[in-house]
This record gives C-alpha cells, sequence and structure tokens, in this order.
C-alpha cells in the first residue's frame, strides 16, 4: 500500500489544506524531522464536518446495517494485512517501541470486526404497559462525530471510536494530535480501499487550540469523542457549551497497582514492572504507583531495581527494544522536571532518573521508592517512565491511598486470598480493576474512567450507547383520547 501524508482526507479525497500547509514531523528516537506531513485550519474543518453530513444524510444513512457492517469488516481485514506498516508509522512518529506497536495494532481489525457485529443487533425495546397504549424505543445515530485522540496513541484511540460510531451509523471527521498525525493518515487510505461511501471518514490532522476547537465549536458537529488531558478537556467543555453537543471524555490517570503481601510475587513484579514503563510510561492505564504491603516491600524495591536494568532502551524501530524515546521534547521536558520535584519531595530515585546521551528523547526507567501518598510524584500524571512505590500496612491503608487522587481509570491488585480480592475490588474506585493481572483490556471490555478520567465508556457494548440517541414511541390501541373539559 502507497500511504502519503501531504493532503488531507476530506470527501473521500486527498486534498491540500486550504487553511493550513505541511510540516516537520519529528522522529522521536533522533530528535529530527522524518518527513512533512499535512495539516488543517477551520476552513478544513468546515469542508471535512460538510462531507461527514452529507454522506450522514445520504448514503452512509440509507445503508442498511448489515451493508455497513460488511464494509466495516472488509476494511478490518484490509487493517489486519497492514499491521506491520501501520507499527512503523506509528512508532517512527511517536517512538514507541515496534514491538509494542505490532502488539496493539496487530489487535485492532477485532475491535473493527466486533463492532461491525454489532451493527444490525441495536434494536430498541418493547415497554410493558397496559392495554391502550404500545410503547417501544428504537435507536438512531447521534449524526456527525469529531473525535480527537492523543499523541501516545493515535490508532487505538481511533479504533476505539471509529469501530462503535460506524456501527452505530455515524459519519466522523477524526482529528490526530499535532505530535503524531501521520498514522491517522494511512489509517484514511484503508478507508479509501475498502470502498467507503466519500465522507463517512474524514481526516483532518491540525492544531488543538485550532483545528481541534473549531469542530468543538462547530455546530455542525453532533457529538465529540475524545482522548486526552483532563485540562484540554474543560477547555473542550467550554468551547462546545453553545452548541450543546454529546461528549464522551476519556482522560488521564494514576492507576494504583497493589501487592498485598499474600500475593505471587514474581508475577506481580513482572507485572507491576512491564506496565510502569510500557509506552515509555505514557499510557492512562498504566500502574505509576506501586502500593506494596511492608512485609513484601524491599523486595519488590529489589524487584524493581533488577529489572530497571533489564528494560534495553534504545531505537524503537528494533525489534529488540523494549521501550523507546519520550513522544516528544515537552514529554522529555516533563517527565524530567516530575524526577526534580520527586527528588525534592524526599524519595528515594532507586533507578534511572535521567535523559540518556544523544539527540533523542530518551530517558532512563525511574524508579522511587519510600514515595508518601500526598507527594505530587503521587498525585500528578507524569505521563514518563517514573514507577512510585508507596509503603502501606493493611487493606484499609491500601484502599485509602488507592482512592486518594482526582483520577479514577484503572487498578491492579495482587493477592492470594480471594475474599480480599473481590473486597478490594469492590473498593477502589476505577472504571476497571485487574485482579492478578494486568493491562487485560480487549474489544468486549468496556473501558473508561470515574471521577477526572472521564465520561462515558469505550469498547464492550457500553460504547455504543454514546453514538446513538434512544426515542420512545408511544401508540394508542384505541385512537380514543378523552374530553379534558367535559366537566
Ligand atoms: P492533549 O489533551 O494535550 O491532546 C489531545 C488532543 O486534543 C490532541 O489531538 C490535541 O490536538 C487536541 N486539543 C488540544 N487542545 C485542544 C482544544 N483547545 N480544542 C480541541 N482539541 C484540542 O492530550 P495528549 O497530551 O495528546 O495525550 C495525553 C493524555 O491523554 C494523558 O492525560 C493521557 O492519560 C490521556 N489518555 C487517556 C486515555 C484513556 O483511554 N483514558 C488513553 C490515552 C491517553
Amino acid at each position: 500500500m502507497e500511504y502519503r501524508f501531504d493532503r488531507l482526507f476530506i470527501g473521500g479525497e486527498w486534498v491540500t489544506p486550504i487553511d493550513g500547509g505541511a510540516r516537520p514531523s519529528i522522529d522521536p528516537a533522533t530528535g529530527k524531522p522524518w518527513g512533512d506531513v499535512a495539516y488543517g485550519g477551520a476552513q478544513d474543518v468546515d469542508r471535512a464536518v460538510a462531507a461527514a453530513r452529507e454522506a450522514f444524510e445520504g448514503p452512509w444513512r440509507k445503508m442498511a446495517p448489515w451493508e455497513r457492517a460488511a464494509l466495516i469488516r472488509k476494511f478490518a481485514d484490509l487493517y489486519a494485512t497492514q499491521v506491520d506498516a501501520l507499527a512503523r508509522i506509528e512508532s517512527q512518529d511517536n517512538g514507541r517501541a515496534i514491538r509494542e506497536s505490532r502488539g496493539d495494532i496487530g489487535l485492532h481489525s477485532q475491535y473493527y470486526h466486533w463492532f461491525a457485529s454489532l451493527a444490525d443487533k441495536l434494536g430498541g425495546r418493547t415497554i410493558p404497559m397496559d392495554d391502550s397504549v404500545h410503547a417501544f424505543t428504537t435507536r438512531s445515530p447521534v449524526g456527525v462525530v469529531g473525535t480527537i485522540t492523543p499523541w501516545n496513541v493515535p490508532l487505538m484511540a481511533a479504533a476505539w471510536k471509529l469501530g462503535p460510531a460506524l456501527a452505530a451509523g455515524c459519519t466522523l471527521v477524526l482529528k490526530p494530535a499535532e505530535q503524531t498525525p501521520a498514522s491517522s493518515l494511512a489509517l484514511a487510505k484503508l478507508f479509501e480501499e475498502a470502498g467507503f461511501p466519500p465522507g463517512v471518514v474524514n481526516v483532518v490532522p491540525g492544531d488543538g487550540p485550532v483545528a481541534g476547537a473549531h469542530l468543538v465549536s462547530h455546530p455542525d458537529v453532533d457529538k465529540i469523542a475524545f482522548t486526552g488531558e483532563g485540562a484540554t478537556a474543560k477547555t473542550i467543555l467550554k468551547t462546545g457549551a453553545d452548541t450543546l453537543k454529546r461528549f464522551s471524555f476519556e482522560l488521564g490517570g494514576k492507576a494504583p497497582h497493589i501487592l498485598f503481601a499474600d500475593c505471587d510475587v514474581e508475577n506481580a513484579l513482572n507485572a507491576a514492572t512491564g506496565s510502569a514503563w510500557a509506552l515509555c510510561g505514557q499510557s492512562c492505564a498504566l500502574g505509576s504507583r506501586i502500593l506494596v504491603e511492608r512485609p513484601i516491600y524491599e523486595q519488590v524495591v529489589e524487584g524493581f531495581r533488577r529489572n530497571a536494568a533489564r528494560v534495553r532502551v534504545g531505537n524503537p524501530l528494533d525489534q529488540a527494544t523494549h521501550m523507546g524515546p519520550q513522544a516528544h521534547q515537552q514529554q522529555l521536558d516533563k517527565t524530567l522536571s516530575y524526577v526534580a520535584i520527586g527528588k525534592e519531595e524526599g524519595a528515594e530515585l532507586v533507578s534511572g532518573g535521567a535523559r540518556l546521551d544523544g539527540d533523542g528523547y530518551f530517558v532512563a526507567p525511574t524508579v522511587f521508592a519510600g514515595v508518601a501518598p500526598e507527594m505530587r510524584i503521587a498525585q500528578e500524571e507524569i505521563f514518563g517512565p517514573v514507577a512510585a512505590i508507596i509503603p502501606f500496612d493493611g487493606e484499609e491503608e491500601a484502599v485509602a491511598i488507592a482512592n486518594g487522587t482526582q483520577y479514577g481509570l484503572a487498578a491492579g491488585l495482587w493477592t492470594g486470598d480471594v475474599g480480599r480480592a473481590h473486597r478490594v475490588a469492590n473498593r477502589i474506585e476505577a472504571g476497571i480493576v485487574w485482579v492478578n493481572t494486568y493491562r487485560y483490556i480487549r474489544w468486549s471490555t468496556p473501558y473508561g474512567g470515574v471521577k477526572s478520567s472521564g465520561w462515558g465508556r469505550e469498547n464492550g457494548i457500553e460504547a455504543l450507547d454514546s453514538y446513538l440517541e434512544t426515542k420512545t414511541t408511544v401508540i394508542s390501541t384505541t385512537g380514543k383520547f378523552a374530553d379534558p373539559f367535559a366537566n
């Protein structure tokens, strides 16, 4: 497949930006541009929204749900043949180790297949009433959706939104993050090849405060599906308030990964260290706070030190690499600033904590031990490969620390006691809790945050709810309506 990055994809055509242009995209492994990528402005967003509206009112809406499903499946099959190419494009743009990108992107076609299989099963329900009426619900697509995605997992964030949105019958404008726009344009190529009607999927890379904000305030966009930071979500809510459109938000996290003394420590360490440094620490679900019960505390700190030394940091395109660079300069600076904060706060730096030599944005896997729950490195999302190990005594304290942040996206706990597993999982404030495993996520498992971690759920049947409107119809079985003024 020939991919191009120098045009926007609008209305089924590769077009030159009207009020954007093309600019270098940086390879974070070298700190240097790898090529030019198109970006759009407000007028380009207007064109894309108009194309999405036309497709929504026209061919997409007129298709039977099983015809839409067949197209999504065709796209999914094509996607499966392109895993390697897509993984290379994404890893070059955001620095994710190719072994991770391949693994993640290798699952995406299954997301699209699963949502395709639901497209013709989105009926409503009949509502039990008295004999005088029949009442039932029908469900229809919300309309044109603006999808705004982050730089850490552009294709995954797209799959989680486009799968349910297309199955529900919506049309879309996808605006990827300005730091990593390339893979979303490659995605557009696959929609074109699969034969989607023009305008069903449009891809317009661009700056958040320009193209993103214009999409959010656009009166002809019915819903925004957003993944990114909480601060951006608050801005988006304000920008979109006048249009009263729908919003779903997948936001940040500071997931607690709790290791009780009765757990299988070796397996727990595999999960805890693997998930602290996956994606170079740049994922919302990673266990960035490791809560360790005191009897196994020294053993776990030592395990983190040992595994930090085993992480192969390097060229993300090399299959042997475990961890690539931070995705961009700003994120590198942010991570290093939190390392300084951790030291100032008095946490014990066990490993890493420094930028690696060279022009790329590489940071060594970093471990802080002796972290107190109220420290900033235990409260704020760093989004770098920085593990904060917090000791605790007993279940009550574990739950209090786990719930003691503004976030509530994901959590993990390790224990040999099945009763404790249920008790603690039940009390943790999070959209998903893993017990004796970590980061097991699939198309069928609902995912999303409570508290400041988001609104709504992606994946699972629940994901479809935010792309559908429910209408209730009540029909009289007699046609009789009592005279209101009879007496
Ligand atoms: P970000 O909020 O900076 O950017 C996300 C997207 O929003 C980008 O496309 C950006 O261009 C756009 N944007 C920025 N300003 C905007 C504005 N004013 N109007 C409209 N759009 C605007 O987030 P990021 O730094 O790209 O991503 C990292 C964040 O995403 C972290 O907080 C992470 O936890 C979160 N995240 C959450 C999940 C999840 O599933 N919950 C998954 C991945 C990432």
